[in-house]
């Protein structure tokens, strides 16, 4: 069956003394095992330190963006061959914060996700509605669309490669959380649109994690949903043991 997964999302966030100590915490307070797996998804110019420092754990260390071209002329950007070349399996791909303040498209996430997915990388797709959407009624339709453009070049194959995070823009760092109802009928959405596409067995699959102001206080609740097969954590996944207590929700 499908995994269930805590990923840390640690956005801009943590210098190299910061990921290095932050990581030397989680090792410190792990336990021999969790009903999940574990990820961390520090800065690019952390990845390999991070890597390296977590051989020995069971923490998987995930990209937060990557470029949807091979190599060349991009200045500034990291390439899917760079990320593995550090050990790094799997992207985080759509986050609101990409699609919002640096104006990633649909195409260009389309774009980068099938990159991703061509080179082996486990894809962590990110979606989700705005407040305006929700309130108009719309945010099933949003977040569908998000869905077909981005991931419906696919193949049923490729698909089991995909990781969708449903996190709905107004619960990202407000503090504010969708109601765990909320969050299962989003879910549920999500996976009969995929199983219209893909059929049951993908549907089954695939993991919907949910992203949004989660916490040690919520998380069990959220994880209690027949849909929710984790979280992706932003604001609690800087502190070691809001992070684990997370993950102990499962
Ligand atoms: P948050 O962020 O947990 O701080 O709301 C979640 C995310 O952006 O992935």
């Amino acid at each position: 069956m499908r995994k269930n997964i805590v990923a840390g999302n640690w956005k801009m966030n943590c210098d190299l003394s910061m990921t290095q100590t932050l990581i030397g915490d989680l090792k410190k307070e792990l336990k021999a095992d969790y009903n999940c797996e574990l990820m961390i998804a520090p800065s690019h110019p952390c990845l390999y330190p991070a890597f390296n420092n977590t051989l020995d754990t069971p923490i998987e260390v995930v990209a937060q963006n990557v470029c949807e071209h091979e190599k060349g002329a991009y200045t500034g950007e990291v390439s899917i061959d760079m990320l593995q070349s550090v050990g790094v399996k799997t992207v985080i791909i759509g986050h609101s914060e990409r699609r919002d303040i640096y104006a990633e498209s649909d195409e260009l996430l389309a774009a980068k996700t099938l990159a991703a997915v061509e080179k082996g990388m486990r894809v962590i797709f990110c979606c989700g509605e705005h407040l305006e959407q929700r309130k108009a009624g719309n945010h099933v339709n949003t977040v569908t669309a998000q869905i077909e453009k981005g991931l419906f070049q696919l193949d049923t194959s490729q698909m089991e490669q995909i990781v969708i995070a449903y996190e709905p823009v107004w619960a990202i760092g407000t503090g504010e959380t969708a109601s765990p109802e909320q969050a299962q009928e989003m879910h549920a959405e999500i996976r009969s649109f995929i199983q219209a596409k893909y059929g049951d067995m993908t549907a089954r699959h695939t993991s919907i994690l949910y992203g949004g102001s989660v916490k040690p206080s919520n998380a069990k609740e959220i994880f209690a949903k027949p849909d929710v097969d984790g979280g992706l954590v932003g604001g609690a996944s800087l502190d070691a043991k809001s992070f684990l207590a997370i993950a102990d929700a499962f």
